[in-house]
């Protein structure tokens, strides 16, 4: 342990990338450590197979401790930035207003995070879809939502040049864009850094963090060997999971009883709508159009258009031999959208005995009204859209993980402080999505990006 870096910054996802690149930029000797690994276009795998055991937590998926709810999570150099759908949008006035009430920190309000957004928007190059890329399926959805009345709109998208003229499908941009479009913090924030002089470790995983007074102590994982490592901060950017179970590990609990509590993710539930023509869903962009009904927003949920590869599709269906059969022969003439609830964050997350991680994630009585509400509606787009038949998947999923160590002045319900320190720590500072105080019902990624340009901001100043 012979190098004592300024700051070792734990994760090196989406947070992680921005905050890595902000303070290598600025002087600073910068560590970022990564448990997964660091991959590039030329070396992401080739299947979808692959890049789910190779990219995700769990080789693909994560259970809740029933086994009720799925969790999708990155686990490589550039996080869920490389495996998410890059959707970059910023909160309005109501997911400000409530983390402001939830958290009691002023600086969730339009004016004081414009600046930030735009700082996170500028280092990434951003398209929103326009009707000639739509495809087939997302044609669809905005008939069915025309023809019943309901508001959609083109998403926003981070993304360079996917060349959809030349006939390149996105779909494969879930196990890693190999065109270098998709603005990851990986070829974006992280590239750049490098040049700047930042030191990575990949394939390294963090399990126990001390502080003292003169630095924090990290000990880890590295291809099988124990490693402890020194620097005079830390910033903890693991993602929900990640950096919760690791201040659980570290014995955190006893200081901070909130720690692992209010966790929430957005509960998705897909549908697929099968029609007696082709729409080859699973070419070029498969996500460009969402529900934008101020009435969905009020009752607590949103549609969007989606698609997803064979094997996750072949996943999503209930049943087996035959039937199942019957149903991926339609994987060419399917449609697929899904419900995402803003759940209430009543989540919560542990480490059992032997420190793995249990979720206890299940919906409350609100959640499964606003899930209902969304289903109704769902169901009558895809009918006025045209589908034959409509089949629900038993799973649900949570891709956006969010809270485990809130931010927020009360000493009590909050872990983290409104400067990003952790409550009773010196040295330690926390910046992802565990800092959320609740579900905005709003994608996260551009929201966690300006954070991590406030805590940047404010470390360099
Ligand atoms: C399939 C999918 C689609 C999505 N689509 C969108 C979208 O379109 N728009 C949007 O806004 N959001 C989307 N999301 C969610 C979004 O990607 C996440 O909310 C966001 O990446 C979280 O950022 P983060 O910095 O908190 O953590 P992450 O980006 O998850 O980064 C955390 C990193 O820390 C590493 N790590 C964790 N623990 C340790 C440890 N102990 N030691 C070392 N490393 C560790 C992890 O491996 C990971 O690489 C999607 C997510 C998924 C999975």
């Amino acid at each position: 342990m012979k190098e004592v870096y300024d700051y070792i910054i734990v994760g090196a996802g989406t947070a992680g990338g921005v905050l890595s690149y902000n303070l290598t930029r600025a002087g600073a000797n910068c560590l970022l450590i990564e448990a997964g690994k660091h991959f590039t276009k030329e070396t992401f795998p080739a299947t979808e197979a692959d890049a789910s055991a190779q990219m995700y937590w769990g080789g693909g998926m994560e259970l809740s401790y029933n086994a009720r709810m799925a969790f999708l999570r990155g686990r490589l150099v550039g996080g869920g930035s490389v495996v998410n759908q890059a959707l970059m949008d910023r909160f309005d006035d109501i997911a400000l207003h409530d983390w402001r009430d939830e958290s009691g920190i002023e600086f969730f309000n339009k004016g004081e995070m414009a600046p930030l957004y735009e700082q996170a928007e500028r280092m990434i190059s951003l398209h929103t879809f326009r009707a000639e890329e739509r495809t087939r399926n997302a044609e669809l959805f905005a008939r069915g939502c025309d023809a019943c009345g309901y508001e959609w709109h083109f998403l926003r998208r981070a993304q360079k040049d996917c060349a959809f003229s030349k006939y390149n499908d996105c779909i494969a941009c879930l196990g890693g864009c190999h065109r270098d479009s998709k603005q990851s913090t990986l070829i974006t924030y992280i590239r750049d850094a490098e040049k700047e002089g930042l030191n990575i470790l990949a394939d390294t995983s963090i399990e126990k963090i001390e502080d003292s007074a003169s630095g924090v102590l990290l000990y880890g994982i590295r291809k099988g060997e124990r490693v402890a490592l020194k620097a005079k901060k830390a910033i903890l950017s693991g993602g929900a999971f990640g950096t919760t179970t690791l201040l659980l590990k570290s014995g955190f609990k006893k200081q901070l009883p909130s720690l692992g509590r209010y966790f929430a993710t957005h509960p998705q539930f897909m549908f697929f709508g099968l029609y007696d023509e082709i729409i080859n869903a699973h070419k070029g962009m498969f996500q460009s159009v969402a529900s934008k009904d101020s009435g969905f927003r009020a009752k607590g949920f949103k549609l969007e258009n989606v698609f997803a590869g064979p094997a996750s599709v072949a996943m999503l269906f209930p049943g087996y031999g035959a039937d199942h059969l019957e149903f991926m022969r339609h994987y060419n003439r399917m449609t697929c959208a899904e419900v995402a609830v803003r759940d209430e964050n009543a989540g919560e997350i542990l480490v059992d005995k032997k420190g793995n991680m249990v979720v206890k994630k299940d919906m409350t009585e609100q959640d499964h009204s606003r899930m209902q509400q969304g289903v109704e509606v769902l169901k009558e787009i895809l009918a006025a859209s045209g589908a034959k038949r409509v089949i629900e998947s038993p799973l649900y999923f949570g891709l956006h993980l969010m809270g485990g160590a809130r931010i927020g002045v009360d000493p009590v319900a909050a872990v983290v402080d409104p400067d990003f320190k952790l409550k009773t720590q010196r040295n330690i500072y926390v910046c992802d999505s565990s800092l959320f105080p609740n579900a905005p019902g709003i994608n996260p990624a551009l929201t966690i990006m300006a954070l991590a340009h406030k805590l940047s901001r404010q470390l360099i100043a």
